[in-house]
């Protein structure tokens, strides 16, 4: 078992993750950047360290302040959690050369997965199903690029083989716009991520996000721990998460389950990991993999039991799956609401100093939140804040338990996206499940006229 976790990471992820620790009797250290003094895991850690200013460039973006502060300390182990540096190869292979264990997959992997083209291949030689395009990079030829989308069939979309974020990606509708959409796709590419390869693929009209959480010891055991749906989204960031996903072909289910377990064999996975798909017309569509534990990991605890974040340190430790795939019940449902320091009006952040914070509880609610009363949110970092969770043995159930949960938390001082989510808990479309990525953005249009 590992003896101490260096936690390269902040907020609510950095306390989930320092909780874990604390269970399994390993000791913690946090670090942080000076604008982030006040964060709750501090006090709640073995040690401290200020690895440098607000920044994030020169603070958690920072590989050698982060390193020296493991050596300093005596961790055995860095968690990098999710955002910042959890897939930055760089970053996991510096962590190994200097002797910590990467709570991860290995650099080769997480390279492997981080290039889109080469993701996808992987994919598709390990039977996942992936969405019909050009194999491999969209080649500069124009014929040989027109023939291949025509193959396709239009809509088509042209993506950057480094992109994230729900940035690099470009759809076209007519086969005279392609030349012209591939080349500026390119050229964006190479500036935003100092990679220009793009490739494309079919534009799928009205797909649902639904993806798989895996998890694997990188000795040749993996497990799938079901899937959950995601696609309540704005400008490609999710809002609102559950799982399982409602309304899903129990055959096409099944299969994309047990390809996803065979391709963390095949590929040597290690760690948590998330397979993420496009579902339409009962068909998965595999779009990319992301390596590290994500923010809706949650809903899939509340419905299996497991704690992922425990068996991501004891996999990181060197220990076998104890868990095996037939353990795993899928009991109930479980729904999470990004709670975000933003206008909901305008979605504009809005950090600020916390007044009061009250929690909500009750059978089946779970709060992973860092806020506490007078704690002021920095105008630095990501906007979320924290995240409700709903439990019930139905998704009717963890609904009405969300409604409730929604009406008595209370973050008083700055705005929040809490007044949305009480309104998407009692959304017609949503409440019958199985709504698609559009959804969101076409409710927020419509409410505007
Ligand atoms: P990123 O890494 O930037 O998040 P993804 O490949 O995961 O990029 O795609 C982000 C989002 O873009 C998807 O959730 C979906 O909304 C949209 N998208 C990507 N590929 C397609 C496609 N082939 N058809 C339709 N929508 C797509």
């Amino acid at each position: 078992m590992l003896e101490k976790v260096l936690i390269a990471n902040r907020g609510e992820i950095a306390l989930r993750i320092l909780r874990a620790c604390k269970e399994l009797g390993i000791k913690t250290v946090a670090v942080h950047s000076t604008a982030d003094r006040e964060l709750m895991h501090l006090s709640l850690a073995d040690e401290t360290v200020c690895i440098g200013p607000t920044s994030a460039a020169q603070s958690y973006l920072n590989i050698p302040a982060i390193i020296a502060a493991a050596e300093v300390t005596g961790a055995t182990a860095v968690h990098p959690g999710y955002g910042f540096l959890a897939e930055n190869a760089d970053f996991a292979e510096q962590i190994e050369r200097s002797g910590f264990a990467f709570v991860g997959p290995t650099a080769d992997v997480i390279r492997l997965m981080g290039d889109k083209v080469s993701a996808k291949d992987a994919m598709k030689k390990a039977g996942v199903p992936t969405v019909p395009g050009s194999d491999g990079p969209l080649p500069e030829d124009e014929e040989t690029a027109l023939a291949i989308a025509r193959e396709v069939g239009y809509p088509v979309i042209i993506k950057a083989a480094g992109g994230g974020g729900g940035r690099g990606m470009r759809v076209v509708h007519k086969e005279e716009d392609l030349i012209k959409s591939a080349r500026l796709t390119r050229t964006e590419a190479e500036a935003a991520f100092g990679n220009g390869m793009v490739y494309l693929e079919k534009f799928l009209v009205n797909p649902r996000h639904v993806e798989v959480q895996v998890l694997a010891d990188g000795q040749g055991n993996a497990i799938h721990l079901g899937d959950r749906d995601c696609s309540l989204q704005r400008r490609h960031q999710k809002v609102l998460e559950e799982a399982p996903a409602p309304d899903i072909d129990e055959g096409a289910r099944a299969e994309v389950l047990d390809r996803c377990v065979r391709a963390c064999i095949e590929i040597g996975y290690r760690g948590a990991g998330t397979f993420e798909f496009l579902y339409e017309d009962g068909r998965f569509y595999f779009i990319e993999m992301n390596t590290r534990v994500q923010v809706e990991h949650p809903v899939t605890e509340m419905v299996t039991g497991i704690d992922i974040v425990k068996e991501m340190l004891r996999i990181a430790g060197g220990e076998k799956l104890s868990i095996r795939q037939e353990d795993i019940v899928i009991r109930g449902h479980a729904l999470e609401c990004r709670i975000n320091a933003e206008d909901p009006d305008n979605f504009m952040p809005c950090p600020g100093k916390v007044q009061y914070f009250h929690a909500p509880g009750g059978n089946g609610i779970r709060v992973d939140s860092h806020l506490y009363s007078g704690y002021a949110v920095p105008p630095n970092y990501d906007s979320l804040i924290g995240k409700l969770i709903a439990y019930g043995s139905s998704r009717d159930e963890a609904l009405a338990r969300m409604r409730n949960a929604l009406e008595e938390i209370v973050v008083d001082g700055i705005k929040t996206n809490i007044p949305l989510h009480r309104d998407l808990v009692r959304d017609k479309g949503f409440c019958k499940g199985g709504i698609n990525i559009h959804y969101l953005e076409k409710k927020l249009g419509m409410d505007k006229h």
